[in-house]
């Protein structure tokens, strides 16, 4: 049985680069947390399936805690973060391990 003949090319495949908005760190898109906004909320993407504008951070809480505190993240959605929203995204954050990797 032959496999789909699509073209496949059998060098290395691209991987696509995205950067945090809070470090402006560059990383695979699979190793970021993409943030979407739908409906005038904003939810996370952990499949990267959602439709609608994206936002990528780090799996890190110090990420996720810069990137609400300020308005980085509102700015790269071009939306503003309702109180409810950023608590929830506050709280996936914390359950995040920080850049050591210690979860205290
Ligand atoms: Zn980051």
């Amino acid at each position: 049985m032959k496999s789909k003949s699509k073209a496949q090319s059998p060098r290395q495949r691209h991987i696509p680069e995205r950067s945090c908005v809070a470090c402006r760190g560059k990383r695979p898109k699979r190793a970021l947390v993409r943030l979407v906004c739908s409906g005038g909320a904003v939810k996370v993407d952990l499949n990267g399936r959602k439709v609608g504008r994206g936002a990528y951070l780090c799996p890190l809480r110090e990420c996720w805690e810069s990137g609400l505190k300020g308005n980085r993240l509102e700015h790269a959605l071009r939306i503003k973060l309702s109180a409810e929203d950023r608590q929830v995204l506050l709280e996936f954050g914390r359950s995040l391990p920080n850049r050591e990797g210690c979860q205290s």
